[in-house]
């Protein structure tokens, strides 16, 4: 009998994988049906290889080594923790708001056990799951109800189709916004069923533009605050009051979406000026919305707060059951809005408002004690120095209003794009990875978020580049 002695008849079966000697540990971690799932994914890649090229079939060892890799990155989490040393202190893609300590207590506790999430344990029958956060919203915001959907998106949405479904809604040409992601007003209009009505110009619109747009087909009137861009020059807007008058006598809701909003006048910390659902309400909008993880530094929500025969409208639409927001939400969500109820303390335990007062001495400090080590790390890679930068808030609040920063430039010995995007590939690739952004001819981190300072030290032996 002759011998098979192609490549392919001498790899190992499956069985002769499963049952080796060094494949004990393996199973005894990952577990036999996964292992076995894993050899075959192996096995049949080495095929493939040994079909395409005329390669040496791999010993058992090599095999087992990739079976265990293959393993470990299918073990792995793909949603991770990163350092944002972006400079976007609310960055969109890498999760908005980090949650204050007191949230994330008060969400392990209800993720673990059974809760009163929708019953009244006084009375014993049931309850609402707004209840855990309305009184302390209406508190703070001056509004006589409010309720909390999946992001401020569906707060929209949910207003829409609540009292415009099937209706014209007037709103300002400079009001048209797209948020990153695909959020854009006219867009959101016709999904939630209603007719935009555009009315006035990009950069000036009247009352009267409004009054003239105004029939019996008008479910509401929306303004928008234009969070991520900023009409200069020649403008005009109607106010909150004259609008909210306008809609009075119309018998329509007036709603405003202030995107990001803040619960606390954030002048007051020598910040940037943010609108807030405190001077909308006082000037008359019938329901206004803002996000949760935007500057109010919670879990991703949408608030929607104003009259109650409003919200108890909101509230009926079947439309707010799908759009509801989870328990763990709703308890980091009233965790978080607690703080509020002690603003002496809250820019030590709110991580947004710390990170933005966060001092530039501070930053400094850190930035002249890492650059060393980054610098030795780098390996003659490039150099690095402490350079002043400027940090934003993100997530569309004040674009324009920049914050003073401290960073560290890592500018590589070889100009060029090539080893400026490998540097930051390294950086991507740590254990935890660091994300920064490329500035002119350096690759920058922003020092201004970053916490850990000895965590990020201790993975920098890890940063994978050609010294
Ligand atoms: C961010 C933003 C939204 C969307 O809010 P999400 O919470 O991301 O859904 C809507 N309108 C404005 C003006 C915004 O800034």
């Amino acid at each position: 009998m002759i011998k098979n002695t192609s490549p392919l008849a001498q790899l190992p079966s499956v069985d002769r994988l499963l049952t080796a000697d060094i494949t004990v540990d393996i199973i005894s971690t990952f577990g036999r049906t996964a292992t076995k799932n894993a050899i075959r994914a192996v096995l049949n890649n080495v095929r493939q290889e040994l079909v395409d090229s005329n390669v040496a079939p791999p010993t058992d060892e090599t095999l087992l080594k990739k079976i265990s890799g293959l393993l470990i990155q299918e073990a792995a989490p793909s949603l991770k923790a990163v350092f944002n040393l972006t400079g976007t202190v609310l960055h969109t893609n890498l999760g908005r708001a980090a949650l204050p300590e007191e949230a994330i207590a008060a969400l392990e506790e209800v993720a673990r056990k059974p809760s009163n999430l929708e019953y009244k344990i006084a009375t014993g029958s049931r309850g609402d799951r707004d209840e855990h956060v309305e009184n302390q919203i209406c508190r703070l915001t001056g509004a006589e109800a409010a309720t909390v959907v999946n992001n401020n998106a569906a707060a929209i949405m949910l207003i829409l189709n609540t009292f415009a479904l099937g209706k014209e809604v007037p709103t300002s040409r400079g009001e048209l916004v797209e948020i990153g992601g695909s959020f854009r007003i006219p867009e959101i209009m016709s999904q939630s069923g209603c007719k935009l009505v555009e009315v006035g110009t990009t950069n000036r619109t009247h009352l009267s533009d409004f009054k003239n747009a105004i029939s019996p087909k008008t479910g509401l009137i929306m303004k928008v605050h234009t969070s991520n861009y900023v009409v200069e020059g020649f403008t005009a807007e109607t106010s909150e009051e004259a609008l909210s008058e306008l809609c009075k006598s119309a018998r329509i809701p007036f709603v405003v979406d202030l995107g990001s909003g803040s619960l606390i006048n954030l002048d007051d910390f020598g910040l940037p000026k943010e609108p807030t659902p405190m001077d909308s309400i006082k000037n008359g909008a019938d329901l206004v919305t803002f996000s949760g993880d935007k500057m109010l530094g919670g879990p991703q929500a949408g608030i929607i707060v104003g009259k109650q025969n409003y919200i108890s409208e909101i509230k009926k639409n079947p439309m707010k059951r799908a759009l509801r927001c989870g328990k763990l939400t709703v308890a980091a969500l009233s965790a978080v809005i607690r703080l509020y109820d002690n603003p002496e303390r809250l820019a030590e335990r709110l991580p947004t408002l710390r990170h933005l007062l966060r001092p530039l001495s501070e930053i400094r400090s850190m930035a002249r004690n890492l650059a060393p080590q980054i610098a030795t790390a780098l390996n003659n890679f490039g150099t690095v120095s402490e350079i002043e930068c400027e940090s934003q808030i993100g997530s569309g609040a004040l674009p324009t209003k920049n914050i003073q920063s401290i960073g560290l430039a890592i500018t590589p010995q070889i100009k060029g794009g090539a080893p400026l995007a490998e540097l930051a590939d390294a950086f991507r690739n740590l254990p935890i990875p660091v994300i920064g952004r490329i500035h002119d001819d350096s690759y920058l981190i922003d020092l201004r978020c970053l916490e850990d300072e000895n965590v990020f030290l201790e993975q920098l032996n890890k940063l994978n580049i050609e010294g």
